[in-house]
């Protein structure tokens, strides 16, 4: 309505709670982190709005950041009604990038937005510092050095400002999950859809007892269903799975680190198997370690080949969208999907962000085990994480959606707080984990990537920092060991992992970081 585009809509009684509490820190400019945490569809966005609306009425500044340049356009339509703001991303022309950063260095536009480095835009007189999807991995620069997470740089920055941060998430990163049980971080929930609109229902199919192991055939009937009432699906598969996982047909365990329980990867070339925290590695086993079964599998199904796959029932159909399209293919494939062109769409995650397409009711996940057999500690979280993104995509118009997650491993107790949406209960299951294992948030991890031309030159100085680096309680050196990318260039890439518990400044006087051939990154995302 006209009403609705000048004030916006009426909020619920969990909004109006968060849009009061955080707007007293602006008011007040107290720096405090805010974790607001509120399902799918429970109306975030318009809480930032209402909430950089109340910093602009007091003639302040505003950062807001998102995950990824393609959701641009979302927000600013979501924006424009209501305030001006202006983007900072690194793929602007660097004309506009520059006419962009004077008009907020000077105050003319008060509200910068934009993805990761936008944290750094020149907003003077900082009201409010505002990270949607919090947890995403995106928002940690992982490529070069500095190696900073915007989310850690936004509460720096928002406390030297002396405003408020807000750190908005369906499903939050453990990390910041447990500052706010332990009360370092201040939790403001919103546990309802909208409009009391219904979450979708989640069931799981176990591939164990499947014949077709790709499209199982419940699957198939399913889509040829939906086809049929002419409503629309997506498949998700996850292209994270460079390297195949190795799993037991028959009993579905993966084979995992002794030391770390973390999935082995495969390394084809040198036909090992291979831990990238400890670096433990063996021999590839001819029989299941659990069950002895032999004729263990390797796991890595693509896009392309599910495609072709679903072709074959559909025909054209089906539209294939993976991160390899340039950003005029993604445009027209979702616009040909948005007008029932095609009705089936396959994707990576680029199909679970953001995206509004009311007609879709069914979410099929090809491989469930995919990610959550990734050579990583957050494994569990990033499937949890993907899972409930992409089911939220499911039944956000009238007609409840369905999801159908395809997996090895039904009775994993991940897959169960996915099937009842509950994330406190993901939380407690991984929390306990983490502690046992000693991983963060119980310690730091800090990555050491060495480069050099020659293999024994960079070998020998990772073997000098270990040898530097004084044995305390608390700290564990593994490696050096050659990186999963053994070259980059024509250097030589070597690997150290730093566990530590506890204050870990006083390291940095033995890691040699301003050797060229050096980098750390602490609190690495991955170490691949
Ligand atoms: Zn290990
Ligand atoms: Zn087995």
């Amino acid at each position: 309505s006209v009403r609705e585009q000048a004030t916006g809509p009426k909020l619920n009684r969990w909004q109006k709670n968060a849009v009061s509490e955080i707007g007293k820190a602006i008011r007040e400019r107290k720096h405090r982190v805010y974790l607001l945490y509120g399902v799918t569809g429970s109306g975030k966005t318009e809480i930032y709005i209402n909430l950089i609306l109340k910093a602009l009425e007091m003639d302040l500044g505003a950062i807001f950041l998102y995950p990824e340049i393609g959701l641009t356009p979302l927000y600013q339509e979501r924006f424009n009604p209501r305030f001006p703001s202006l983007v900072l991303h690194s793929s602007l022309n660097p004309k506009l990038r520059r006419k962009n950063w004077h008009g907020l260095r000077k105050g003319l536009v008060r509200v910068g937005i934009g993805p990761r480095s936008a944290i750094f835009g020149p907003v003077p007189n900082l009201g409010i510092i505002i990270v949607d999807e919090e947890h995403s991995t995106s928002y940690k620069e992982m490529f070069r050095s500095p190696y900073y997470h915007a989310r850690e740089v936004a509460i720096a920055r928002s406390r030297y400002a002396s405003c408020p941060v807000v750190l908005g998430s369906a499903t939050p990163s453990v990390e910041t999950f447990h500052r706010a049980i332990i009360r370092d971080y201040q939790m403001i929930r919103l546990p309802r859809r909208i409009d009391q609109r219904k979450l979708p229902e989640v069931q799981t199919i176990d591939l164990k007892r499947e014949k077709r192991r790709v499209i199982t055939n419940r699957l198939r009937e399913e889509l040829l269903d939906t086809i049929a009432r002419n409503e629309q699906a997506i498949i998700f598969i996850n292209r994270k799975g460079y390297a195949p996982v190795v799993i037991c047909p028959d009993c579905g365990k993966t084979v995992r680190c002794p030391d770390c329980g973390i999935p082995l990867v495969y390394y084809k070339r040198e036909a090992i198997l291979r831990c990238n925290y400890c670096f433990h590695g063996e021999r590839l086993p001819e029989t299941c370690p659990n069950c002895h079964h032999k004729g263990l599998k390797m796991l890595g199904i693509g896009t392309e080949r599910i495609e072709e796959t679903l072709r074959k029932h559909f025909g054209d159909k089906v539209i294939r969208v993976d991160r390899e399209k340039v950003r005029s293919d993604l445009a027209r494939i979702y616009t040909q999907f948005k007008s029932r062109d095609r009705l089936l769409m396959v994707g990576t995650t680029l199909v679970t962000k953001g995206h509004d397409f009311p007609n879709v009711t069914l979410v099929g996940v090809i491989n469930g085990d995919q990610v959550l057999n990734l050579p990583d500690f957050r494994s569990a979280e990033y499937t949890f994480q993907t899972l409930t993104q992409v089911a939220g995509r499911a039944g956000r118009g009238k007609r409840p959606g369905r999801v159908i997650v395809q997996t090895h491993q039904p009775n994993h107790p991940l897959f169960q707080s996915v099937r009842s949406h509950d994330y406190e209960r993901f939380y407690h299951d991984e929390i306990m984990l983490r502690r046992e294992l000693n991983y963060p948030p119980f310690c730091r991890l800090i990555l050491i990537r060495l480069r050099g031309k020659r293999v024994d030159s960079v070998k020998k100085i990772g073997v000098e920092i270990k040898g530097n680096i004084p044995s305390r309680p608390g700290v564990s050196v593994y490696g050096p060991v050659p990186s999963f990318r053994r070259k980059i260039g024509k250097d030589y890439n070597f690997i150290m992992l730093i566990k530590v518990k506890g204050d870990h400044g006083w390291l940095k006087d033995y890691l040699k970081s301003k050797d060229p051939r050096v980098s750390v990154d602490v609190d690495p995302i991955s170490t691949i």
